[in-house]
């Protein structure tokens, strides 16, 4: 009998208010259902923020150090259960085993991360411009976090949120992606066992467009973040804005790798599979375009197609498939419709461009790889993020011009250049117009001590990793001591504190 999952509300596992569940199923095998999960209302939100709120007078008073402690003991955890957490998110969302060990190592190394940063949590003490004054500020926790993840790292992508934001002292709720509420539960069940006060975290499964919507216009919950598309993020940012919360936004991408006429060819063909392909194409930081320089565009491309073309589609679970499937028949669907948009631009589908059919593959959302070829800038292809096993390729007479191609959309995350001139690649650092640049390296991977995000309408500013994001989930606060005795007034009695004997 399948499974029925509960919430996790007011330190117990829980059904739903709304006694409704809804089905979560492999997408490599559309008739292996994982569970049911709940598919709760806003009663529920509002019982897990008044239980937060409990669990946030206590969490706030425990010292950072010791919640540290508690991070500490989740990424060994994590640590121990690594590949039983892998085979059930590569069951649950499609992408290979060797991919979902690394989506936990991240959360492992942001756990391990999030640990040391509890003996640290600056503040600073500078000078005071008046005598017999001191000057210093320190990090205070906010309040109640709402946490609101995508499908496509489902234990990374959450405790990049989740373990600063518990480091800094405040309570958090957790609203996973409907596709991956499975690996959403583990992970609860690690926090709960690493000793994490019960009301301190709380787990609402559910719709975005109810539970995430009762979360971002609750007024209790001070601060959202949310990693998943850029139309949903302008809905909570609208609100967010009216509200005045802190918000923090992770959107689309169209991450483009430039390769110059003096890159090393075989290094950018293992670079651009990986990071076309790879998570089936579901990434943010994606490679969705390849800007190549005109001299090596055909040589490149022909290495492309032929080494494309025999990427073993299959399930996750598989140690021999290299390329999942998509994440439900809808995402399907959106690659299709992209296919055809291409087509009628005048892309040319050079290889793939069909759903992927036989040896099983019919049971699951599979779509072959795909390389549109003469693809030019400003067409839909090159523009719009399609989140799927698809790459656009541009040919280019230039450094100046590829860097243009790349700067010439919306969006403003990742990029890469392949080039051995170290000059090109410097200047290239300074112009592309995106938050992370690689040489020599595909658009894709993100390491937790250092920040991820991207410019433009990637992003509102923040980010995520690194020690940038204990920022967004603390309140800096300013304390003056005067043990002067007397009035002093910053700004007017300064003059007086020169000593002209
Ligand atoms: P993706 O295309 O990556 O699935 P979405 O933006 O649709 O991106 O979803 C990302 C997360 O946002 C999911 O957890 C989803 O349930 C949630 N979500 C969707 N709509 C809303 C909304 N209106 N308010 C809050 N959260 C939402």
């Amino acid at each position: 009998m399948t499974e029925n999952f509960t919430n996790f509300i007011a330190g117990a596992w829980v059904a739903p208010r709304t006694g409704a569940y809804f089905e979560n199923r492999n997408p490599a095998d559309a008739g292996d259902v994982i569970g049911c999960f709940p598919r709760s209302g806003p009663e529920d939100v509002a019982r897990a923020i008044e239980s937060a709120q409990r669990g946030f007078a206590r969490w706030s008073q425990t010292p950072a150090p010791v919640r540290g402690e508690v991070l500490h003991r989740v990424g060994d955890l994590l640590t121990q259960r690594k590949e039983e957490i892998a085979r059930a998110m590569t069951r649950e969302m499609g992408k290979v085993l060797a991919e979902t060990r690394g989506d936990v190592q991240e959360g492992i190394d942001t756990a391990h991360y999030a640990h040391t940063e509890g003996r640290r949590l600056f503040g600073r003490t500078v000078p005071s411009e008046l005598r017999h004054k001191w000057a210093m500020s320190f990090r205070r926790p906010i309040g109640l976090a709402g946490l609101i993840t995508p499908f496509n790292f489902p234990l990374a992508i959450p405790t990049w949120k989740m373990f600063p934001a518990l480091l800094c002292g405040n309570a958090v709720i957790f609203k996973p992606a409907e596709d991956v509420p499975h690996t959403a539960h583990l992970l609860v069940e690690i926090l709960l066992e690493a000793g994490l006060p019960p009301e301190a975290v709380q787990l609402v499964h559910g719709e975005g467009s109810v539970v995430g919507k009762a979360m971002v216009e609750h007024p209790a919950i001070t601060v959202i973040s949310f990693t998943g598309s850029t139309e949903t993020g302008a809905i909570i940012g609208a609100t967010c804005g009216r509200m005045h919360k802190r918000l923090s936004l992770e959107m689309g991408g169209k991450n483009a790798m430039l390769v110059m006429d003096d890159a090393d060819l075989d290094l950018a063909l293992d670079g651009v599979l990986w990071g076309a392909f790879g998570t089936t194409g579901q990434r943010c930081t994606a490679t969705s375009r390849l800007v190549v320089h005109e001299k090596v565009h055909d040589r490149l491309l022909k290495m492309i197609c032929d080494r494309a073309e025999r990427l073993r589609l299959g399930p996750g679970l598989d140690e021999k498939t290299e390329v999942g499937p998509l994440i439900n028949e809808e995402a399907r669907k959106k690659v299709e419709y992209y296919v055809g948009v291409g087509r009628d631009e005048g892309a040319a589908v050079l290889i793939g461009g069909e759903r992927a059919t036989g040896q099983g593959l019919e049971r699951g959302w599979f779509y072959q790889p795909t390389v549109l070829g003469g693809v030019r800038a400003g067409m839909r292809v090159e523009q719009e993020e399609i989140f799927g096993p698809v790459l656009s390729v541009i040919k280019v007479g230039s450094l100046d011009e590829a860097i243009r191609i790349n700067n010439g959309v919306k969006y403003g995350l990742s990029s890469s250049l392949y080039t051995r001139d170290v000059n090109a690649a410097f200047r290239a650092m300074h112009e592309l117009d995106t938050g992370i640049t690689y040489v020599n390296a595909p658009t894709i991977g993100a390491e937790a001590h250092l920040p991820f995000g991207g410019v433009k309408q990637t992003g509102n500013g923040h980010r995520e990793g690194g020690w940038e994001v204990y920022d967004f989930y603390s309140e800096t606060k300013v304390v003056y001591v005067d043990f002067s005795g007397k009035l002093q007034r910053a700004q007017i009695d300064t003059e007086a504190q020169i000593d002209t004997e």
